[in-house]
């Protein structure tokens, strides 16, 4: 089988039509046979988001105006994107056949479904357009729709093994084709509706795409150039890190790197496909490599993860006590809210979680088994690298940089990989800061 890369843009690198061309330079510029995974332009989702709001809302004149002027944006994007004339008016109807769409919508009454179906539109815009401009520079390719393989069972889990049969089928219906492009987010669920894979999640697409194909990278083009050591919003310098391993990306995505959707690790990491993370803006920056190996030993990266609520359980009755771990966790798997952090001494229990939606009923069913006690506005800081267990001086440094700052709670030894902090929000930059300059020597 033809062994493909994948290669997916965000929606800053397709956001303008001079940045479209750069994409297409850089999907051009070798000919080993390749995906491309497009987001919507960028804004559009929020402004699709804003549109279904106003429309579940019963505001349907606020929701005709935002259709209006993301229609006009449309429109001049494409007058600036595509110049002959026939092309011009193929991407004139592509533009007019989705807004049409959004307009009857206005018309119909609300459900979820619908919201999915309005929030399809950025992708399916993005890439049809894409596909008009290569169509105008003569650059042979295949428009593959999504809908027709990305797949999400009723646990809103991707069907990996239907993605792969399907995909492989299509691939083999344009096998003279090198040169494929399609939709990142959008798929189908469980009811054959279009649905989505959260927000962000064309990575996630990419990453599936990249497993499901067996393919030999899985690019991830960004506007940055690669993971960073701290965040970039919070401290004045920052670098790139040249190398990570699976595990390690997946813990500074999760904790709060926003470059990389957390989700799209695991599929990556499962069918061995390397990850790049690569810039648009700057294509020859050597980027991120995430693969098996982590590279190096020792600390990579700072993140950080706002939003935290800290809950204390105390109670006498769990001295010598067994069960009483279990009791706890069951609660909040009854309300399917995860736990991030978790720490234990014999009388008491602290543990984080970032989604408050059943945060009362559970405090009130944690009550009969101590007193509880709930802390918010928490940020849990996560310090990333390989083999931190193993290397002698992290700790040390770490805490000797943090002198000043209140800590809440410590995970350390959960992995070889992370040691992660709780501190009031409050203190985060300083924090950020802080463990810059004591743990890379950066400012
Ligand atoms: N367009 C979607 C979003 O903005 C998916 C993505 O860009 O990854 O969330
Ligand atoms: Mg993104």
């Amino acid at each position: 089988m033809t062994q493909f890369k994948v290669m997916k843009f965000g929606g800053t690198s397709v956001g303008k039509p001079e940045r479209m061309r750069q994409v297409s330079q850089l999907i051009t510029a070798d000919d080993e046979p390749t995906i491309v995974v497009l987001s919507a332009l960028s804004g559009t989702t929020n402004s699709l988001v804003e549109i279904g709001n106003a429309i579940s809302s019963g505001e349907r004149e606020k929701a005709r105006e935002l259709i209006d002027k993301l229609e006009a944006h449309y429109q001049s994007f494409i007058k600036e994107l595509v110049k002959g004339e026939k092309t011009y008016a193929k991407a004139k109807a592509i533009v007019a056949e989705h807004f049409e769409f959004l307009t009857i919508i206005l018309r119909i009454s609300f459900s979820e479904a619908l919201s999915k179906d309005i929030l399809a539109q950025g992708e399916l815009l993005s890439t049809k357009l894409f596909s008009v401009f290569l169509e105008e520079h003569k650059i042979d390719h295949h428009l593959l729709p999504a809908l027709e393989f990305m797949s999400i069972d009723s646990h809103d889990e991707p069907q990996i093994n239907s993605i792969k049969t399907k995909l492989a089928h299509l691939l083999q219906q344009h096998k003279d084709k090198k040169l494929f492009i399609t939709q990142g987010y959008i798929c189908r669920n469980a009811r054959g509706e279009v649905d989505n894979l959260k927000r962000g999640g064309s990575d996630y697409s990419a990453s599936l795409i990249a497993a499901a194909i067996n393919a030999s990278v899985c690019e991830i083009w960004t506007d940055i150039d690669g993971m960073h050591n701290n965040d970039p919003r919070v401290v004045k310098k920052t670098v790139a890190i040249e190398q990570l391993s699976f595990e390690e990306a997946a813990e500074l995505a999760y904790f709060g790197a926003k470059i990389l959707h957390p989700a799209s690790i695991w599929p990556a990491q499962f069918y061995k496909v390397p990850v790049k993370l690569l810039n648009t803006m700057q294509p020859d920056a050597k980027g991120t490599l995430i693969t098996e190996e982590a590279g190096s030993q020792g600390v990579k990266a700072i993140a950080a993860k706002d939003g935290i609520i800290a809950i204390n359980i105390k109670s006498s009755r769990m001295l010598l006590a067994y069960g009483f771990l279990r009791k706890i966790f069951e609660v909040f798997e009854k309300y399917r809210t995860p736990i991030d952090m978790i720490t234990t001494s014999e009388v008491a229990v602290s543990l984080t979680i970032e989604n408050t939606a059943d945060l009362k009923a559970i405090v009130r069913e944690l009550e009969p088994f101590g007193a509880i006690e709930v802390e918010e506005n928490l940020t849990i800081v996560s310090i990333v690298g390989n083999e931190l267990t193993q290397t002698p001086d992290v700790l040390s440094k770490l805490f000797a940089a943090l002198v000043k700052v209140p800590i809440r709670m410590v995970s350390y030894g959960g992995s070889k990989h992370n040691v992660s902090l709780l501190i009031p929000s409050a203190h985060k930059t300083e924090t950020l800061q802080l463990l810059n300059k004591g743990l890379f020597g950066l400012e």
